[in-house]
């Protein structure tokens, strides 16, 4: 396995075929990566959580929310996700990143034609079974990303993407009741406890300014992931606050 520093092209960066547009250009900072060899420890983590995974089912009611509200989910069930890894080679390691705030990422290797998933190595040491939960479901995001086999991104994308691991982490919740209690570190108050919370809320309000103030610097919508409205009253919001 070779381990080299990688420039990230998403969701971080975007490429623009018209470098001169502006939608896309704020915001967009590079972010570096450079994979770590997980010892035996971490290798049992990982595996723990793709097992996990592999047995998520999305609650039926879940799924009729997220349908309504113009999410496009990647996958029907973790199982998918966890073969759709094994039928496409990819890697799940852990990554230094140069943007501490990413929980985790995708490289698409266009020339190998293969997909690497990176955790961040802020992350490696934790394997808490909540840890492990959570893991899983950084996992099943970027899984989301990578079936597309592109690097384009958008906001319409990233909610697809986003709507995966809100379903896995109620699915998880059902199933291990309190797991998540008491659990507030980053990893899980600004991702995969947070995102839940805005989803399934009276106001989308919340979820539109933060994935605004997160993603909507990306384009809309893209070639594989037609915008609803959801994704176009995000890019207004962020249109608004930056006056693009
Ligand atoms: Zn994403």
């Amino acid at each position: 396995m070779e381990i080299n520093k990688i420039f990230l092209n998403s969701p971080y960066f975007i490429r623009r075929k018209k470098p001169q547009n502006t939608e896309g250009s704020s915001g967009a900072t590079p972010v570096w990566a450079t994979p770590e060899k997980p010892d035996s420890v971490q290798i049992s983590t990982i595996n723990k959580a793709l097992d996990e995974l592999s047995r998520v089912e999305f609650l039926p009611n879940d799924l009729i929310y997220m349908q309504n509200l113009g999410i496009k989910l990647p996958f029907n069930s973790g199982k998918e996700a966890v073969d759709w890894i094994k039928s496409s080679n990819t890697e799940v390691l852990y990554a230094d990143f140069s943007n501490p705030k990413v929980h985790a990422c995708l490289h698409w290797d266009e020339k190998n034609g293969k997909s690497l998933i990176m955790i961040n190595s802020n992350y490696k040491n934790n394997c808490s079974f909540a840890d492990v939960l959570a893991i899983s479901e950084a996992i099943l995001h970027e899984c989301g990303h990578g079936k597309d086999k592109d690097s384009e991104n958008s906001i319409q994308e990233e909610l697809n993407c986003m709507g995966l691991n809100v379903l896995a982490h109620r699915f998880y919740r059902q199933k291990y009741k309190d797991i998540f209690t008491g659990h507030n570190s980053f990893l899980f108050s600004q991702g995969v406890s947070l995102y839940p919370k805005l989803f399934f809320n009276f106001s989308l309000t919340p979820l539109k300014e933060r994935i605004a103030e997160k993603y909507g610097y990306l384009q809309t919508g893209d070639e594989k992931h037609c915008a609803t409205s959801l994704a176009n009253d995000i890019k207004d919001i962020y249109k608004k606050a930056t006056f693009v």
